[in-house]
């Protein structure tokens, strides 16, 4: 059987506010409401929404260092909530997480050479010199020198962290690798090494990535696929292409519009949005952009649209401009959906 890499189905995480874990029917944080996508060997799918739309809670129901409140993870066909304990294990060690601020989630007493090599320290034994030489060589395919390994965390700069992060990761030779707002704390510069960095070793090695990030120009950089989301909803799915040059939900393209253009020649898209976000406590009826949306209808304040297929292979959950059911599927490409948006 072909499964995809990775499988999330319907996902769903409710946090219960205040009242805690007994009062089964009081108030919730919706911070994921019914995710699904997949994932291919050697691809990058990037994530992007604003603050709060629930990104890091999907990086933490895939690596499941949080249960769901409903929904599968399928892990090459496999189930990551059925598995025991030791099978769990394994199945973290094909998938691996990145973070932001790598220096809280290195231990600041132990050298670089120590906290890469520890991962593989659980699976095998090894003495000092395999130690030694399992540092070295994973340090070397992380553009860092062999000595950085006597170092302490505190002795390193931001971007040499965030390498020594991805070292650890890929230590036990992962083919998926999560990475949450991976770049967001470094400077634009360092930014760009690592996202290269990244990228050679996906060439190189095949891994795949799930890319999440609030910063569009990162995700164009990086991504093959894009998914945005919007108060723990995915609206739309495409490839990074075009995402960028056609987007068609209202929401992607006031993104887009908001976010500083990196080429001059692409169109700069004006679609008015109004207003916050609203709150994942208590989320509008219906489409949850609807209060913000210029194009909203009756049926948007109702309904919540489901992610439709399009023609060009990307799926849009939007009530006006992918109506269920009423997409031509021999049509050719998406242009005369789009052509009535800018
Ligand atoms: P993002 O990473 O996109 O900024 P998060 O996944 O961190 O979003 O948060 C999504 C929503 O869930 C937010 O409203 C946040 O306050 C809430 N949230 C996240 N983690 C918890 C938690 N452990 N308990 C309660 N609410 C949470
Ligand atoms: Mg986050």
């Amino acid at each position: 059987m072909n499964f995809p890499l990775l499988k999330v189905e319907n996902l769903v995480k409710h946090y219960p506010l205040g009242g805690g874990m007994l009062n089964r029917n009081g108030p919730v944080v919706r911070a994921v409401e019914g995710v699904s996508f997949s994932v291919e060997a050697g691809e990058t799918l990037c994530i992007v929404g604003e603050s709060g739309c629930g990104k890091s809670t999907l990086a933490r129901l895939l690596m499941r260092l949080v249960d769901p409140t409903d929904g599968r993870v399928l892990l090459e066909g496999t189930d990551i909530a059925k598995l025991e304990k030791s099978e769990l294990r394994h199945s973290r060690r094909r998938m691996q997480m990145i973070f932001q601020d790598p220096y809280s989630s290195l231990n600041p007493r132990l050298t670089a050479g120590e906290i890469i090599t520890e991962p593989v320290g659980n699976f095998e034994r090894m003495n000092r010199k395999r130690r030694e030489e399992l540092a070295a060589e994973l340090l070397k395919k992380v553009g860092l020198a062999p000595e950085i390994m006597h170092r302490l965390p505190s002795e390193l700069s931001g971007g040499q962290r965030q390498r020594l992060g991805i070292a650890r990761a890929l230590s036990l030779k992962p083919s998926i690798i999560i990475a949450d707002e991976a770049v967001s704390a470094l400077d634009v510069s360092v930014q760009a090494q690592i996202l290269n960095l990244l990228m050679d070793l996906q060439e190189e090695l095949g891994i795949a990535f799930v890319f999440i990030s609030h910063d569009l120009g990162v995700v164009e950089h990086i991504g093959h696929r894009v998914a945005v989301m919007y108060l723990g909803r995915i609206v739309e799915i495409a490839t990074s292409e075009a995402l960028f040059a056609t987007p068609i939900h209202p929401y992607t393209q006031a993104l887009i519009a908001a976010a500083p253009l990196p080429d001059p020649t692409m169109v700069q898209l004006e679609v008015p949005v109004e207003g916050e976000v609203p709150s994942p406590v208590n989320p509008p009826g219906g489409c949850t952009f609807h209060p913000r949306c210029p194009l909203a209808e009756e049926r948007c304040r109702i309904n919540v649209p489901s992610l439709v297929a399009m023609p060009d292979g990307r799926t849009v959950a939007c009530h006006v401009r992918a109506p269920a059911g009423k997409i031509e599927h021999n049509q050719p490409g998406t242009s005369q959906l789009v052509g009535g948006l800018a």
